[in-house]
């Protein structure tokens, strides 16, 4: 089995993401969060480990890139809690900076800051995962993510020493984080270029941990996703007309602020200013 793998989420027919490959350096995740997606794909998912060997089938593997870019990661985080410890990420990024490639880090972590000086070496950006201002509903949330107002002050970071960042407020749950004008523009302040937005997707097992977290919020949902929603392959949306209504305010949010914005898995994709995944960042 490959470590860099074409990206196709989960053979989503809504995904617009330009042709790009995905590597992650660990195999589940430890930030816990309760809506995740990755957990109803990847068996003890919450319980994260390193792959196997990696840093040796990886330099294998560099070898052959052709200038792709490498989305890190897609269905985990680069920056767990264990990295910090492992540091397989850094490891990993040491390698593939020597070889032809654009890097996009996405994560929820500020422990990305801890390598800028390997970001700066390559073409390279972030994007940093920010669902709310509000440190305390994060933490019920995402409750072993660091906190939303740690992600802000790496995001600032980052772009001070000119890597550039986009932000996925992502996802956008009604009732809990549908209005995010303050965070747009805080993080227009700091100089984000690009945000992408997505509305929450109920898979059994992401539903079950949301229901334990925010059980008055998920009695408010039952019937938008329930009654009214629709499915999309696994999942249960809510229905297209909200989605739109939810995924146009942050458009027109984004628009205000001079930000670009893409939609991630709607089917809204003539809401999109830019490469839905913010990519047009790389240069
Ligand atoms: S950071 Fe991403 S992969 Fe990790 S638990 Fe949260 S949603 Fe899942």
């Amino acid at each position: 089995m490959y470590l860099i793998r074409e990206f196709d989420p989960w053979h989503s027919k809504l995904c617009t993401c330009p042709p790009k490959l995905t590597f992650n350096p660990y195999t589940g995740c430890d930030h816990m969060c309760v809506y995740c997606y990755a957990s109803s794909y990847i068996p003890k998912f919450f319980n994260c480990r390193p792959k196997k060997n990696l840093i040796l089938r990886l330099k294998r593997e560099a070898a052959k890139l052709k200038g792709e870019i490498i989305s890190i990661s897609n269905s985990s985080d680069p920056y767990p809690n264990l990295e910090e410890k492992m540091g397989l990420t850094r490891k990993s990024l040491e390698v593939l900076s020597k070889f032809n490639c654009k890097i996009q880090i996405v994560t929820k972590s500020n422990l990305v800051v801890r390598d800028i000086d390997i970001l700066k070496k390559t073409v390279s950006m972030v994007t940093l995962t920010i669902t709310t201002d509000d440190d305390e509903i994060a933490r019920i949330i995402e409750p072993r993510a660091p906190q939303s107002s740690m992600r802000i002050k790496a995001a600032e970071k980052l772009i001070l020493e000119e890597i550039p960042v986009s932000v996925r407020i992502d996802p956008i749950i009604p009732y809990l984080n549908e209005n995010p004008e303050k965070l747009i523009e805080k993080l227009a302040s700091i100089g984000v270029k690009h945000i992408t937005s997505s509305t929450y997707k109920i898979k059994p097992d992401n539903w079950r941990r949301f229901s334990k977290a925010m059980p008055e919020i998920a009695e408010k949902l039952k019937p938008l996703y329930f009654e009214k929603g629709e499915k999309v392959g696994r999942y249960t949306y809510l229905p297209k007309t909200l989605r739109f209504k939810l995924m146009k305010r942050i458009g027109d949010l984004a628009k205000k602020y001079k930000m670009k914005f893409g939609t991630c898995r709607e089917g809204l994709s003539y809401l999109n200013t830019a490469t839905c995944d913010g990519s047009w960042l790389l240069k």
